[in-house]
């Protein structure tokens, strides 16, 4: 089953709830010796992600209370196919640009419409302090550009251009997202 961010999830950071404003900050370059702590951020990712989410595009550290440039992403939506990214950059390559809808887990029960570079050249580091440069598009570079503001204290709705829906609640939100996904799955096929 496919999960949508249509409510609060436990030890998720939500824009209504935040107090120390963590994902409104951005976070400091990690260096090798604090190693361990990517690490141990990187389990917490993936526990979320897997016991209380069931599933998501994305999750940055942030969004569960840990002020590090790290997150992780999948390019399909499945589990197999997870990537683990720290320390990332990325630059937009050529002027491409799709308007596509977003939600967030941090920001519940909204679908906010933007633009992100349609290819990106991104830079990180993986898991293993390795360093990793590659070309990404469609959904892919979509996911890691919703990710990438998470580290840089930004959200969708801050985006300028930003069309903003709420819903009152679950299943209306459940059905727009149902819609999203399929267009998604359409507009980003390569
Ligand atoms: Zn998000």
């Amino acid at each position: 089953m496919t999960v949508f961010a249509s409510e609060k999830y436990e030890g998720v950071v939500t824009c209504e709830e935040d107090p120390t404003n963590i994902l409104r900050k951005p976070t400091p370059p990690i260096g090798e010796e604090e190693w361990d702590l990517v690490r141990s951020t990187v389990q917490k990712l993936i526990h979320v992600r897997e016991k209380v989410l069931k599933g998501g595009a994305g999750l940055a550290a942030p969004q569960i209370g840990i002020n590090h440039p790290i997150f992780i992403y999948t390019p399909d939506r499945t589990t197999e196919n997870l990537r683990i990214v720290v320390n990332p950059s990325f630059e937009p390559l050529g002027e491409s640009i799709l308007e596509g809808y977003e939600a967030c887990f941090s920001i519940p029960l909204h679908c906010v419409k933007l633009k992100r570079w349609e290819k990106i050249k991104v830079k990180y580091q993986n898991l293993e302090g390795i360093s990793i440069e590659k070309i990404l598009d469609g959904f892919e570079a979509k996911a890691f550009q919703h990710e990438m503001d998470h580290l840089q204290g930004k959200l969708t709705i801050d985006h300028e251009e930003a069309q903003i829906q709420v819903f009152t609640n679950t299943p209306t939100f459940q059905e727009h997202m149902r819609h999203v996904h399929l267009e998604d799955s359409k507009n980003y096929l390569r």
